[in-house]
Formats: C-alpha cells, sequence, structure tokens
C-alpha cells in the first residue's frame, strides 16, 4: 500500500486498537485514523465487570496507550464521534460521515465496531436502575448506584453476568442471578463446568436461580424494586443488572452491501465480501480450523480481537497471512479463574479431571477421539497443554477461501 494512503478505524477498542498498532509494527506509513464514538480514550474492556467495577484500579490503568504514544506512531485518534453513513467506491476507497457532521475520508476502511447488548423486552425494562454493562459509561453508572444498593438482581448467567456477580458479591451485596437456561454460561461451556460454576457461586453466598423465566420488572418509586419470575416468586433489587448477550453492529457493513450473517462475513484475511473493507472483533464471522461442521465462528474474545487485528494488517500491508489461531477465553469470577481453549461443540465425549484438594478442575473434550476444547478452573496447566495440542493440529488448516 503507497505511503501516501490511509486507513480508517471505524471502533477504537480492543481490535480497532491491535489493528493501529500492528500496521505501524509492520511498517505501513500512510495515515491512520482509529475513531471511536465514545468519549473517553480507547481503553480496555475486561475489568468493567472485575477490578474496575470494585474500585481496585483507576480508569488511567485501563486506557491502552498513552497520547505519546498515538503521536509518535501517528495515529490520529478521533473520540466521540459516530459514523452514521459511509460513501464507498468499487476501489474499496470513501468517505465516512459522523453524525456531527464530520467527514472523514479512507483509501482503506476497517469496521470495528463491535457488538451492542441485546435489550430486554419486558414490562419495566426502562426503569431507572435497569443497568447494562458493556462500556466504560455502564461502568461507571453502575459504580456510582453500588454504594446506595443492598440488593442486586442481575438477569443472564453469561460471562457478564457471573463476573459482575462475583464482584458485586465481593462488595457486600446481596446478590441473586437470574439465568434462563438450565446452566450458567450455557454457551460456552459444558454441563460439567457450569455445574463445577454454580458451586463455587452459591458456596460463596450468591444465589443462582436457573431455568427461571422473569416476567417484570416491578417498580419501588420511580426506580426498580424488584424482579417478578413467571412462577410469581419476586426477587428484591434496588439494581437490575441485564447481561442476556450481545448482537454485533452490522447495520454500517450492510448498508454498503456488505455480505452480513450473524456478523460481518470476512475470508481467512479479515477482508469482507467486497474484496476491500476490513473487518475486525466482535462483528467480525471468520472461517476458523476449529469451528466445527460450519467452519467459520463470530467470537466475542479479547484473543481473537488481538490476532484477527493481526491478520488484518498483514492483509493491509500486502502480505497475506491466514487466521489460524486456537480460540480462547478467560474469565475471572472473585477467586475463581477460568479458561478455555478451543470450541467444545460437536464433541462426542467428555473426561473430568479434578484436584478438590487443590480446587483444580478440567473437562477435555473430544470428537472421533480428538481433543477439541477444554474448560479448566483454577488448572492453568491443562489449559495450556490442551491449547498447544490445538494449536498443533490448527497449523494445517484446510480453509474456506470465500466469504459466502
Ligand atoms: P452471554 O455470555 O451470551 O450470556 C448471556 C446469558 O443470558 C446466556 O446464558 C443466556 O442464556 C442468558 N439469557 C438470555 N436471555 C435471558 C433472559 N431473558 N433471562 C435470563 N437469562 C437470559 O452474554 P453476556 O453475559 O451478556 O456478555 C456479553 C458479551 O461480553 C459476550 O460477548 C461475552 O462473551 C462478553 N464478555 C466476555 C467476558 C470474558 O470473556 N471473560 C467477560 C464479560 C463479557 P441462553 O444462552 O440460554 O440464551
Amino acid at each position: 500500500m503507497p505511503a501516501h494512503e490511509h486507513v480508517l478505524i471505524v471502533g477504537a477498542s480492543q481490535a480497532g486498537v491491535q489493528l493501529a498498532v500492528s500496521l505501524r509494527a509492520l511498517g505501513y506509513d500512510g495515515s491512520i485514523t482509529l475513531l471511536g464514538e465514545e468519549n473517553h480514550r480507547p481503553y480496555q474492556r475486561p475489568a468493567l465487570s472485575k477490578e474496575y467495577l470494585q474500585d481496585l484500579i483507576t480508569k488511567e490503568k485501563l486506557i491502552f496507550r498513552s497520547e505519546e504514544y498515538w503521536d509518535e506512531h501517528r495515529i490520529t485518534v478521533v473520540k466521540n464521534e459516530r459514523i452514521v453513513r459511509i460513501d464507498k467506491d468499487a476501489d474499496g476507497s470513501g468517505v465516512a460521515h459522523a453524525r456531527s457532521g464530520a467527514q472523514f475520508p479512507f483509501d482503506r476502511l476497517v469496521l470495528a465496531v463491535g457488538a451492542r447488548p441485546r435489550r430486554l423486552q419486558i414490562v419495566g425494562a426502562d426503569l431507572p436502575g435497569v443497568l447494562y454493562l458493556r462500556n466504560a459509561d455502564d461502568a461507571l453508572e453502575l459504580k456510582a448506584r453500588v454504594p446506595a444498593v443492598e440488593d442486586v438482581a442481575i438477569i443472564g448467567g453469561g460471562f457478564i453476568g457471573i463476573e459482575a456477580a462475583a464482584s458485586l458479591h465481593k462488595m457486600g451485596r446481596r446478590v441473586t442471578v437470574i439465568e434462563a437456561g438450565p446452566r450458567l454460561v450455557g454457551r460456552a461451556v459444558g454441563p460439567e463446568t457450569a455445574a463445577q460454576l454454580a458451586e463455587y457461586h452459591r458456596r460463596t453466598g450468591i444465589e443462582i436461580l436457573t431455568d427461571a423465566t422473569v416476567s417484570r420488572i416491578i417498580a419501588k418509586g420511580d426506580s426498580v424494586g424488584g424482579v417478578e419470575l413467571d412462577d410469581g416468586r419476586v426477587i428484591p433489587a434496588d439494581i437490575v443488572l441485564v447481561g442476556v448477550g450481545v448482537i454485533p453492529n452490522t447495520e454500517l457493513a450492510e448498508s454498503i452491501g456488505l455480505y452480513c450473517d450473524n456478523g460481518i462475513r470476512v475470508d481467512q484475511y479479515s477482508v469482507a465480501s467486497d474484496g476491500h473493507t476490513v473487518a475486525v472483533g466482535d462483528v467480525a464471522n471468520q472461517p476458523n480450523p476449529v469451528a466445527g461442521a460450519e467452519g467459520r465462528v463470530r467470537f466475542e474474545s479479547v484473543n481473537n480481537a488481538v490476532e484477527q487485528a493481526k491478520v488484518a494488517a498483514y492483509a493491509i500491508t500486502g502480505r497475506n497471512e491466514e487466521y489460524v489461531g486456537v480460540p480462547w477465553f478467560w474469565s475471572n469470577q472473585g477467586d475463581l479463574k477460568l479458561q478455555i481453549a478451543g470450541l467444545s461443540a460437536g464433541h462426542d465425549r467428555t473426561e473430568v479431571r479434578r484436584d478438590d484438594a487443590k480446587g483444580k478442575f478440567s473437562v477435555r473434550y473430544y470428537r472421533d477421539d480428538n481433543i477439541i476444547a477444554a474448560d479448566c478452573i483454577n488448572a492453568p496447566l491443562d489449559f495450556i497443554t490442551v491449547k498447544k495440542e490445538l494449536a498443533k493440529r490448527a497449523l494445517k488448516p484446510e480453509l474456506e477461501r470465500s466469504t459466502s
């Protein structure tokens, strides 16, 4: 790519930041604009539900890079601008229009626009005190309310719900987690691991309800007062935190004709269906050698955002490197450290290893006697062993080359 060209990265979170950094690391000499809609310098999200919520770290600790870094690397960071329209030519260049009226021209467009929380659609869901936790402003609002709160109801027993539950419980609040499915973190772990997680959290004093459907949120004065379940039970709540999954932000991509289906479909180089636009992070749906029958997946994880962005930086600088990473996740929940390597979907056998005296627990997932994934609780060695094994196999992928 010639030096005078300009990459515009829309979305200044984990994937967008990594892409800007990787472009410079690879020697890309054109101009780079990293644009985000939030009124904060680019920051890391994982601590929002943990250390930051508990006031164990300051906001400054979340910030990705110093102002000096961005200046020295000639990366223009734009805050507080929301792109609402894109005009794009057949060669991939164009202009992005912000709600403020500002215009951002580009030769190469990157969409690192992430996902937004799925909103609850029930009576009372718009009451003050019904909160979500996706970004720094959400965390600030939650933190501001916690001192006046005794009872917290958390709707959704996924990663956000369970991490925030552990933090809020540590902060001395009475916490009830209400999960619609039969187990915690049902999308990411198997029943053995979910049972282990539930047992741990119940032991610490968190109330966990599964197979529980919320029928409405009850008001107390002009704020929230509780949550009613469809069996009539009422869970008292001074705040309700909702973590019921996310929706990928594909609207801009769709408006410029990119093929989207559960995210923006990209090839193994992170390039979308027009052959020019790049998409990375939670919004991108990409081929992956360990993705099972479908052969592609949209991951919502830090590790994926980082690895995809590195691959995209290669693509933009004209050196194609395939995405062959092994998906992995981590989730710290109080003193419990969950690490997941690979994807367990499609397994035909599991093997549980546990050492209750040491608090270690892991489940290995197999398909046709090949290991495909592992969930590890306080068992980092098991995690590393399985991740290495999966990485060896991922080096020989047969990847889909198109975006269709
Ligand atoms: P999530 O992990 O998808 O979990 C949402 C949970 O809510 C699921 O268990 C879901 O059950 C349940 N649910 C859905 N509708 C419900 C309802 N009406 N009532 C009660 N439960 C309901 O999503 P999340 O926890 O909201 O997290 C948001 C995103 O942040 C995800 O992408 C997550 O991966 C990411 N995140 C990651 C980490 C980490 O990697 N450590 C930490 C925090 C957040 P069903 O599956 O049965 O629908």
